[in-house]
């Protein structure tokens, strides 16, 4: 081989059709091939006496195959092949389902090593669709054995095999990124023993070294990475804010900002005032009022003579956030204007050039925000609401259409911190750890189906008392086609308008109606023209209805639970007593607790948290949502204090030789991981 690059289907045992199915799980070099790690581990290492297995419990014996299996065909599309095997301690009946190959490739008198659940008594012992080995082979048996997420076309075995081939193809093609002082100081393994490890353990402790030594390797090149894009960050440069008064905008508002929001808007204004672009993250709960936030920002911007844009995920919360600050904005003599996707060409001709003449200071929009034809006049702060809707390059066009503009983000899913530390590695955090005054809880229930008509009861007492109603209803897949969610949801509001509430007005929306569709719809729930609002989680940010009371979601289990919070905080906008009602018929021990923590708590950041527990890290850290390298074995659950000490080996090392003179191995690899995304993250 020549080096980690080439091709896997030079890999021998390998060849086209392999490596196509290969593909199929984004392995196509040998470097792919070997970083593809398990999933799991069977420990198949001990040989068991037929006598000594154990019902209900998987096992592996050395036996010998006592006379020529049967072949029986029960019925069309059911062949049991049949055999009994010994051993000296004694026998053991093997059934087959549908592998009618066994009568012929298992030859009585030879010895093969079964794996599978022994069943039976001390009388007859059974197992059915063992694993199957050759005495001896112990490719499949009598170790450690990895399991692979598999696709099409590849096999554990196949998997196992080219495992193998590749790793003794690069035995002497690794290097290793990390310095030799690193790893000797953290106690870690080189990263050939690694690779081979993590692949092929002899024991629980290599393996717990192994991983040990390439989690490690993840999080210091990522700390690296970012360390590297935050100092790139450093050296830009900006007119600093000279005017950071805001008692004029204080003054406009029909409430006093909180606490935790004047401290926020304050960190905001010594970035804006120290000559270096910000680039910072306010994180703040559901309700938590980060848009007042923002519009400080936005009207500290334009009282320097500079435009700002923010930008919302959706046409309803875009088109939200302009009705709210807008009047706001007006008072203060700014001007703003809306950009989304569904002005008419000349709506659209009319506000492009009011930007583009610096008529209107701020602009509001979705993505439209940052199509080709939008030139600003002199922007100079760029807001981005829920964040982690946008990829990271989004964000990046917008700010590029400024020159080094300030750059704020504003999240409302409370990023543990433990990811916080990574995903936003590269940002300032403000957090909005305070509720506006006067907020109350909203009750929670997790009820099943069984309680659906009483739910519906229960919204119609509450809109008989004048209040509203979101119910989300999930979309149901049907063999892995795309979820219609329009066939749900108009459905589920054809059942409520004419068998439930024929009394009420019942409303929808889902993502594929037309913007202006959408747009008249949320008008009318938030004018209280319709009582209840049947949608898809397209309500899930940002939108605010004050007068709603009740959030029902159906099949809630399919929710990740920072969603279900986010979806709950919907309702108690208002003053009026709200309450989440999240129905399910999933019996799961993990579905009921992770619904129970809904009901128990209220705070986001503990849900996230829990979140994290319970489903991993991929939700947040999907590698679409941000932009950032993907993490292969870090789990970042319970990966918290490696975290730490690679972020401090990473920092020693930075401050040590920033430029990474010495390491260029280290250089190139987390040059490699950041490939075609340095540029995009800010
Ligand atoms: P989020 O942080 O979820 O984006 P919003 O900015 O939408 O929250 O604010 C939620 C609601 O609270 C809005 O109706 C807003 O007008 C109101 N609000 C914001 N700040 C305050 C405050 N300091 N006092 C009272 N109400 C506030
Ligand atoms: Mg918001």
């Amino acid at each position: 081989m020549a080096d980690l690059g080439t091709d896997v289907r030079y890999i021998k045992g390998v060849g086209e059709q392999k490596a196509k199915a290969l593909g199929k799980l984004g392995i196509r070099t040998l470097q792919d091939l070997i970083s593809y790690f398990p999933r799991a581990y069977d420990d198949r290492r001990e040989i068991m006496k037929i006598r000594d297995l154990r019902d209900g419990e998987s096992a592996c014996v050395e036996a010998m195959v006592a006379a020529a299996p049967t072949l029986s065909r029960i019925r069309k599309g059911l062949e049991l092949v049949k055999l009994r095997a010994v051993d000296e301690s004694g026998t053991l009946d093997i059934t087959f389902f549908n592998q009618a190959y066994r009568k012929t490739s298992l030859i009585p008198g030879e010895t093969y090593t079964f794996y599978g659940k022994a069943e039976g008594n001390l009388l007859r012992k059974t197992m059915t669709n063992p694993v199957v080995e050759k005495e001896g082979r112990r490719e499949l048996t009598g170790r450690i054995v990895p399991i692979y997420p598999l696709t099409a076309g590849i096999s554990q075995l196949t998997l196992i095999r080219a495992m193998g081939q590749g790793l003794a193809a690069c035995r002497n093609l690794l290097t290793d990124p990390l310095p030799d002082a690193v790893r000797r100081e953290h106690g870690l393994c080189h990263s050939g023993y690694a690779y081979e490890k993590i692949h092929f353990p002899d024991n629980e402790k290599e393996l717990a070294d192994a991983r040990r030594r390439l989690v490690f390797e993840e999080l210091f090149l990522l700390a690296i990475g970012l360390k590297k894009l935050r100092r790139r960050r450093d050296g830009l440069r900006c007119r600093p804010f000279e005017d950071t008064d805001l008692s004029a905008f204080y003054a406009a508002l029909p409430f006093s900002l909180t606490g935790a929001q004047r401290r926020a808007i304050g960190e905001i204004l010594g970035d804006f005032a120290s000559g270096r672009p910000m680039n910072r993250l306010v994180q703040g709960d559901v309700g938590s009022g980060k848009t007042m936030v923002a519009a400080a920002a936005m009207a500290c911007a334009v009282r320097n003579g500079r435009q700002a844009a923010l930008m919302a995920p959706t046409e309803i919360l875009a088109e939200q956030h302009y009705q709210g600050l807008a009047p706001l904005m007006e008072k203060l003599g700014v001007s703003c204007v809306l950009l989304t996707g569904s002005l008419t060409a000349r709506q659209r001709r009319e506000a492009l050039g009011w930007l583009e003449r610096g008529e209107a200071q701020v602009a509001i929009g979705t993505h439209a925000l940052i199509s080709a034809d939008v030139a600003y006049h002199h922007l100079g702060l760029v807001v981005t609401d829920e964040q982690h809707r946008f990829g990271v390059d989004q964000r990046a066009a917008l700010s590029a259409k400024g020159e080094n503009p300030h750059l704020l983000v504003m999240s409302a899913t409370p990023i543990p911190r433990t990811l916080a530390l990574i995903i936003y590695g590269d940002l300032d955090v403000s957090v909005i750890d305070e509720l506006p005054p006067g907020r109350q809880k909203i009750d929670t229930f997790a009820v099943t189906s069984a309680y659906r008509r009483r739910v519906w009861e229960f919204i119609r007492r509450e809109a008989a008392e004048g209040r509203q109603a979101y119910v989300i209803c999930s979309m149901v897949e049907e063999n892995d086609a795309i979820p219609d969610e329009r066939k749900a949801v108009t459905e589920y509001a054809k059942t409520l308008r004419e068998q439930v509430f024929p009394e009420l007005k019942v409303g929808y929306v889902h993502g594929r109606m037309k913007a202006k569709e959408k747009e008249t719809v949320m008008a009318a729930f938030a004018a209280g023209e319709v009582h209840v609002l049947v949608s898809t989680t397209v309500v899930e940010v940002g939108v605010d209805v004050p007068n709603a009371t009740v959030m029902v979601v159906e099949d809630a289990d399919r929710f990740g639970l920072s969603q279900l919070h986010q979806l709950r905080g919907r309702v108690g906008r208002g003053q009026h007593k709200s309450y989440c009602i999240l129905i399910s018929d999933n019996r799961s021990e993990e579905t009921r607790a992770r619904l129970k923590v809904m009901t128990k708590t209220a705070d986001g950041f503990q849900i996230a948290e829990e979140d994290l527990r319970l489903r991993g890290p991929g939700d947040f850290f999907g590698q679409r949502q941000h932009g950032l390298p993907a993490l292969k074995v870090a789990d970042l659950s319970c990966d918290m204090a490696l975290l730490q000490e690679a972020r401090e080996a990473a920092e020693a090392l930075m401050a040590e030789d920033p430029a990474l003179r010495n390491y260029p191995l280290t250089a190139l690899r987390v040059a490699q991981l950041f490939a075609d995304k340095g540029d995009t993250l800010n």
